[in-house]
This record gives structure tokens, C-alpha cells and sequence, in this order.
């Protein structure tokens, strides 16, 4: 923990027994075996910033991260307000870092394998304090390994607010990485914030390219390829929209459909207009050293030159942890959360790219997190969130 950064007047002790809610369960008494109000898995922009937010509105809060981030490939980061052009990796140690600064925030490395939920919580309202069918969440249901005892300990003393429910609503399992330990902790409200995962198209040197010569994210990583004769590779039916947007860049663009029938005539004649060539033939692999991309060598042996270029991945949730739950899916595995990032089943949230649409920014990410630590706090003090009734169904 840095020390120079440490927040909370009451010397370190979540659930500090000034009367508000918050804090582990602690005010009041009413703690059966919670270890933090919120678990959020994933510490990318999305996590972090909701773990930001929500121990700033003094939540015991531990966010877990498996150290995996989808944007390790690249040196910079770009477009996200007063940090442009910041290596990915120490974004995010700032990140950790202004929440270790605070008493409520604990992050560990590790992986969170499943998340159990105690009894039948499927109702919203059953975070106004009490649960839906009228009975207390069963201590006895959490899967063996808890360390649970010790947080209901520390905050044994505690004093309650008169409207939040501190039963656990969830178990949460964590295979420990890097010499953190095995746990399963408890908690009211579990935030998904674990990104997605990407498939690229069978190119086999594409890999050694990713974050260097080839990128996904045009909007972050075009402006550095301005100018260069640039190849679009995709096997999606996007691929003429996102090849209008890489235009603004260069003049000088080839989309690759590496074989797959996914641009119509109508769009192939769109794009001649628009100066943006098409190569429908399968590709053999990219050429060129990892520092240096020299072009595209297609199947037959010909070779299109291009010094740099973007691709389109498949992406699909990372959320094997989640299995299980009896909380709404889109029909790509995607969480489906209204506009305050609650899923169908209380108290689980979605921050950040675990939801539709997926891939998107830095900033959307941490934005989302910001915007679903508000609703987690308005929900645990019994309020509908802003904005949205707690009748609304979730769409
Ligand atoms: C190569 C590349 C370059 C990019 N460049 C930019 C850029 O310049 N600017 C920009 O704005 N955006 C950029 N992006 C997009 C940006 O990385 C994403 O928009 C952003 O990271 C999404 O944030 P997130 O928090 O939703 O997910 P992520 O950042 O993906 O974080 C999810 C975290 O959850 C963890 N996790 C997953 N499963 C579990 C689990 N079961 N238990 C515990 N932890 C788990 C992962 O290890 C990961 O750390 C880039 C993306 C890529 C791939």
C-alpha cells in the first residue's frame, strides 16, 4: 500500500464505526459473513475505475485481476484524457495504486473461477434489505475454503445505517497467481469487469505483429499510421464500415476478406469510389520482420505491399466464471445490462467490455466502471439509481 496516498480518517479499518453505510458489512451488527460489499473481477480501466469509485463511497472493495490485459500488445495507449500515448501497463499501475491508497480498496492477482449465489436473488429490490423470498442468505452455502470469519471479525463492532442489507449474496472463488493465496471471499455485489477475449483470422505470423505494425482499434491506433499504405484484414461483415473510417488516414488502403464471403458488390463499388481497394483472395501470411511489416502475401504467392495495417478479431466475453448463473446472456455470451450496468440478477453488475458492444476504448471503459459504481452504491443504500427506475425491466 502507498503510504503517501493513504486515505480514511479511521486509521485503516473498513467499516469504520462513524454510522455510515459501507464498509464490509460493518455498521450495525447486521454482518452475516460478508468479507467485502463488492468483489469486482478484472482490473482493467472498466475495474478499476469502478473499485476507484466505489471506495471513495467507502465500500469495502476488492478487485481481483488475472493480469491478462488485452492491450499488453501495445507500447502505447492513446485518446484517453491527460494520459495519451501512456504504455498500457502503467496506466494501470496508477490505477492500483490510487486504490491502494484507500482503506477500503484491496487488490489481489488472481483468477475469480466462479461466483456462487446464496438462495433464489433475482429481484433488484431484494437490495433494499431484504431478500425476495423473506429469508436470510445461508452462510452455509459457501463453498469450502472461505476465509469469511475473519472480516465479520474485524467489523464485529461496528454500528449499522438504517437501510442496507449486509447478508453475502454471492461467493466468490479466487485461484490466487503470483504467490497470492487461494480465497473465497463473500460479498453483497460482484462487478464484472473482465474484458473479452480475441480470435484472429488463421494468419500465421499475425500474432508477432499485434500492437505494433497491426492494430485493432482504429480510432486508437490510426492517427500513428497516417500516410502509410495500410491493409484492413477481416472475415466480418463490418469490413467496409471500418474501412471508411480508416480512410480518413490513408489513400493508400487495401481491404483483405482473406477468402470469406463477407463484402457485397454494392459495398466493393462503395469503397472503389472512395479510392479503397479490395482483395478477396485468401491470404498466405504477412511479410516482414516483427519491427518492420513489408506487405501481404496472399495464397497464390502474390504479394501486396503495406507497411502497416488493422484487423478485425472476433470477440467473445470472458466470463467462463459467471456459467451457471441465472442471469441474461446475448446471443454472443455478452451480459446484458440496462444503461446503469445492472444485469438481470441483483446485485451482479457489468462494467466495461463485458458487455454489447464489446470492444470499444480506454475512457468508454473506465466511464462505464464510474457509471456502474453509482448505481452499486444508490442499490446498496436502497435507492433506485438515476435515471432508471428499479421496476424497469432490464432490456
Ligand atoms: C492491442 C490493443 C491496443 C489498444 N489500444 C488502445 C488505445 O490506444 N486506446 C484506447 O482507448 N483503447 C485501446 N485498446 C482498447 C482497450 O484496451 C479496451 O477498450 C479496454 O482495455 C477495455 O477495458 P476493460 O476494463 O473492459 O477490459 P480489459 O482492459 O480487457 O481488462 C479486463 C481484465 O480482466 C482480467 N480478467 C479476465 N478474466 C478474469 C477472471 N476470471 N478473474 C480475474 N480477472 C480476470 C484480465 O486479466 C484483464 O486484466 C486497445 C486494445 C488492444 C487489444
Amino acid at each position: 500500500m502507498a503510504a503517501e496516498l493513504q486515505h480514511g480518517g479511521d486509521g485503516g479499518a473498513a467499516g469504520a464505526g462513524d454510522g455510515s453505510a459501507g464498509a464490509g458489512g460493518g455498521p450495525g451488527g447486521g454482518d452475516r459473513g460478508v468479507d467485502y460489499d463488492v468483489v469486482v473481477v478484472g482490473a482493467g480501466p472498466a475495474g478499476l475505475s469502478a473499485t476507484l469509485n466505489l471506495v471513495r463511497q467507502r465500500w469495502r472493495t476488492l478487485v481481483v485481476d488475472s493480469n491478462r490485459p488485452r492491450n499488453a500488445a501495445t507500447l502505447h495507449s492513446h485518446g484517453f484524457l491527460t494520459r495519451d500515448g501512456v504504455s498500457p501497463l502503467e496506466l494501470r499501475r496508477l490505477g492500483r495504486e490510487e486504490i491502494e491508497g484507500y482503506a477500503e480498496g484491496e487488490v489481489q492477482i488472481g483468477a475469480v473461477e466462479a461466483v456462487t449465489v446464496f438462495g433464489a436473488v433475482t429481484d433488484l429490490r431484494a437490495l433494499q434489505g431484504r431478500d425476495p423470498d423473506g429469508t436470510d442468505a445461508d452462510a452455509s452455502e459457501i463453498p469450502a475454503g472461505s476465509d469469511a470469519g475473519s472480516r465479520a471479525e474485524r467489523d464485529a463492532d461496528s454500528n449499522a445505517g438504517p437501510d442496507a442489507d449486509f447478508s453475502a449474496r454471492f461467493g466468490v472463488v479466487v485461484r490466487g497467481l503470483r504467490g497470492s493465496p487461494d480465497r473465497t471471499v463473500r460479498a453483497r455485489v460482484v462487478v464484472a469487469a473482465s474484458g473479452l477475449s480475441e480470435t484472429f483470422p488463421a494468419i500465421p505470423s499475425l500474432r508477432a505483429h499485434y500492437g505494433t505494425n497491426l492494430h485493432s482499434c482504429i480510432e486508437c491506433d490510426g492517427y500513428e499510421k497516417s500516410h502509410e499504405p495500410l491493409a484492413l484484414i477481416g472475415e466480418s461483415r463490418d469490413l467496409a464500415e471500418r474501412a471508411v473510417l480508416l480512410s480518413r488516414f490513408s489513400d493508400d488502403l487495401v481491404v483483405f476478406t482473406n477468402g470469406a464471403d463477407v463484402l457485397s458488390e454494392a459495398e466493393q463499388t462503395m469503397l472503389a469510389g472512395r479510392g479503397i481497394r479490395v482483395e478477396r483472395r485468401a491470404i498466405d501470411d504477412l511479410v516482414g520482420e516483427k519491427a518492420a511489416l513489408t506487405g501481404v502475401r496472399l495464397a497464390d504467392g502474390d504479394i501486396v505491399p503495406v507497411t502497416a495495417g488493422f484487423v478485425r478479431p472476433a470477440w467473445s466475453p470472458a466470463l467462463g466464471y459467471l456459467d451457471g448463473l441465472p442471469v441474461d446472456r446475448d446471443a454472443h455470451g455478452f451480459l446484458v445490462t440496462d444503461a446503469a450496468g445492472r444485469t438481470s440478477l441483483a446485485g451482479l453488475y457489468g462494467a466495461g467490455e463485458t458487455s454489447a458492444p464489446g470492444a470499444q476504448q480506454l475512457i468508454v471503459a473506465a466511464g462505464l466502471g464510474a457509471r456502474v459504481a453509482t448505481t452499486v452504491t444508490r442499490e446498496l443504500l436502497g435507492l433506485a439509481p438515476s435515471g432508471a427506475g428499479l421496476d424497469e425491466p432490464v432490456p
